[in-house]
């Protein structure tokens, strides 16, 4: 390959930073030290361009920003066209290819923060630090809802650190230190009998693998060992349970599928990249009970013929990661993870990923490319994951919510499992609820419980307005007795989506609110097809128009364009952008 380098060089805090994750190089040609022989041969290591983005966050993390050097070195080190690299680096918004200071302030300004006061939060920390820039920036939804308006403090050095404000106080957010409340602060019910997925948030040190298994923990993948792989997905096939990510897929087809291909490896991918504004369900397991992904991951890989998996997690929950990163540590010594697990005869390790600030590589294909080192775009389908996924290979994605339903179906069995819920939505249901309530948070119902069911639990505050379903993506509703099923949201013209419930009274700026939607949708469109990288931006030119002065023609092409975006759009973000503007057009009258 021809690669063109500039004559930049890294610094040594660069250099080391990306040593620490690839090792040092072993040639001249990998941009190690020039010696007689080693230039005579063309000698270098295997390139592993899926190690870009790491590299990339390593020195990210180390520095604060990338520069040419570090970018060329890098390039270097992994055979990869640096123009190509660039253009993976200035994808993602955590990463930044301009000097800028060490501390960097994330001000969450989207839906759920800005239905508590976000727009003043913004504007306090702008009179203290000047507009937004390098020391300071507005962020789509941090996944921390429950404590809206929050913010998020991302502090480069050789020991980088990561601090959580929320709510966040204009006058505290220089403070290096908050402590961060536990994970069960984030569930109301934490510790009420009957919850399923929840039960041992608050109860069980997440910290503690024997905890974990004094409370059943491992129970589920001993009986995966005793039913084998093909009764493993018997068991999930008759549970009906379907993924929770949105597209309510079922959950043993997609097993099943993998399970058949002939081509190998075969792989499984955990997408932890939850960004759908309002959503923070998978935040809340993995800080509150990481070893149950980490065993739901094992059930899903030995079920599937996986020796390898992927814990693809947001850039913006680091406190997850730690706890993710511990559990798989203290499992690996274990005998959890790694060789012959249990003794029986079955492989499996987990490589956890970091995202980088990029809501489309929730997008099952996007998370492949990121991973693999390339911009986090969708791939067109088909061939679906289940056949070419992964580089290339067999692969089965499961989002975290979906992958912990796996216990209670094996622990239990799948009949009692079915038992819970209706016949087309089995189980229970993780709801996020944010906005204007009392009590926000993730709460756990059987589905069939009506919002006002879920409602009354989280109180809502004031004059009740709508309820957004589904987050961004998804639609306005007010109809307070929709049973919360994907059946009973389908026929109600809205989406469970992945569960997001945000309340909004007659205190909130609904025009400000679609403002940012359609903002959001522009931002995070990755402008690989043409109905949403132009739809988007026609979207919020006509919303910010309207928000001056109605006038029809604006509202007649918002409908031409938004369902231009429907039809046409590769992947769901094109396809969902209109959702939220059309409902609030139609059922809430936002424009009369
Ligand atoms: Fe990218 Fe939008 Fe097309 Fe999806 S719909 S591939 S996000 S441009």
């Amino acid at each position: 390959m021809d690669l063109r380098f500039r004559d930049a060089e890294p610094t040594d805090d660069e250099r080391a930073a990306v040593d620490a994750l690839l090792g040092p190089p072993a040639t001249a040609w990998d941009g190690g030290v020039r010696t007689a022989t080693g230039l005579r041969f063309a000698a270098r290591s295997e390139p592993a361009r899926d190690l870009l983005l790491p590299a990339l966050h390593a020195v990210n993390d180390r520095v604060g920003w990338i520069s040419e050097g570090a970018l060329d070195y890098i390039c270097r080190r992994l055979t990869v066209p640096p123009a190509e690299a660039y253009g993976v680096a200035s994808f993602y918004s955590l990463l930044s290819l301009q000097p800028r200071p060490a501390r960097v302030l994330h001000v969450c300004t989207d839906l759920a923060c800005q239905a508590k006061g976000a727009a003043d939060v913004r504007r306090r920390v702008e009179e203290r630090l000047g507009a937004p820039g390098d020391s300071w920036q507005p962020s789509p939804c941090l996944g921390l809802c429950e404590r809206a308006p929050a913010a998020l403090a991302l502090t480069a050095g050789e020991s980088p650190a990561a601090t959580v404000y929320g709510p966040a106080d204009p006058d505290a957010l220089a403070a290096a230190e908050q402590v961060e409340p536990p994970a069960e602060a984030a569930v109301p019910q934490a510790g009420q009998p009957g919850l399923v997925l929840l039960g041992r948030i608050g109860v069980v040190d997440p910290a503690s693998l024997d905890d974990y298994r004094a409370s059943g923990g491992y129970a589920a993948l001993r009986r995966a060992f005793q039913l084998g792989p093909a009764g493993v997905i018997r068991e999930v096939l008759e549970s009906g349970l379907v993924g929770r990510g949105g597209a309510a897929f079922p959950t043993g087809r997609k097993w099943d599928a993998t399970a058949r291909q002939p081509d190998h490896p075969h792989y499984l991918v955990c997408n932890a990249d939850e960004s759908e504004p309002g959503t923070f369900k998978d935040r809340v397991i993995m800080e509150g009970d990481p070893y149950a992904l980490i065993e739901a991951m094992t059930i899903a890989a030995y079920a599937t013929g996986c020796a390898k998996g992927y814990l693809y997690i947001r850039g913006e929950y680091p406190r997850a990661t730690r706890r993710l990163e511990h559990a798989m540590a203290t499992a690996r010594t274990r005998g959890l993870l790694g060789a012959d697990i249990l003794g029986q005869g079955f492989s499996f390790d987990i490589e956890l990923r970091r995202g980088a600030g990029a809501y489309i590589c929730g997008e099952e294909t996007a998370i492949f490319n990121s991973i693999e080192g390339f911009r986090g775009e969708p791939r067109s389908k088909p061939p679906f994951p289940v056949e070419k996924g992964l580089f290339g290979k067999p692969t089965v994605v499961n989002n975290v919510e979906t992958l912990v339903n796996v216990l209670p179906i094996l622990e239990h069995g799948a009949q009692a499992y079915a038992a819970i819920g209706t016949k087309d939505s089995t189980g229970t249901k993780l709801f996020c609820v944010s906005g204007t309530v009392e009590k926000p948070g993730v709460y756990e119902l059987p589905f069939g419980a009506t919002l006002r069911d879920l409602l009354d639990l989280a109180h809502p505050e004031g004059t009740l307005r709508a309820v957004l379903l589904g987050g961004a993506a998804g639609a306005f509703v007010t109809d307070l007795d929709i049973p919360l099923t994907f059946e009973g949201t389908r026929q109600a013209g809205a989406t469970l989506g992945s569960g997001v419930v945000l309340v909004v009274n007659d205190t909130v700026d609904l025009k400000g609110m679609l403002l940012r939607i359609a903002e959001f949708f522009r931002d995070e469109s990755c402008g690989q097809c043409v109905p949403c990288r132009v739809g988007t931006v026609r979207q919020e030119e006509a919303l910010h128009r309207l928000s001056g002065r109605v006038d029809q023609r604006d509202l007649v092409l918002l409908r031409e364009v938004g369902q231009t975006m429907r039809d046409a759009s590769i992947c769901g973000l094109g396809q969902t952008a209109w959702n939220a503007v059309e409902s609030a057009i139609d059922r809430l009258g936002v424009y009369k």
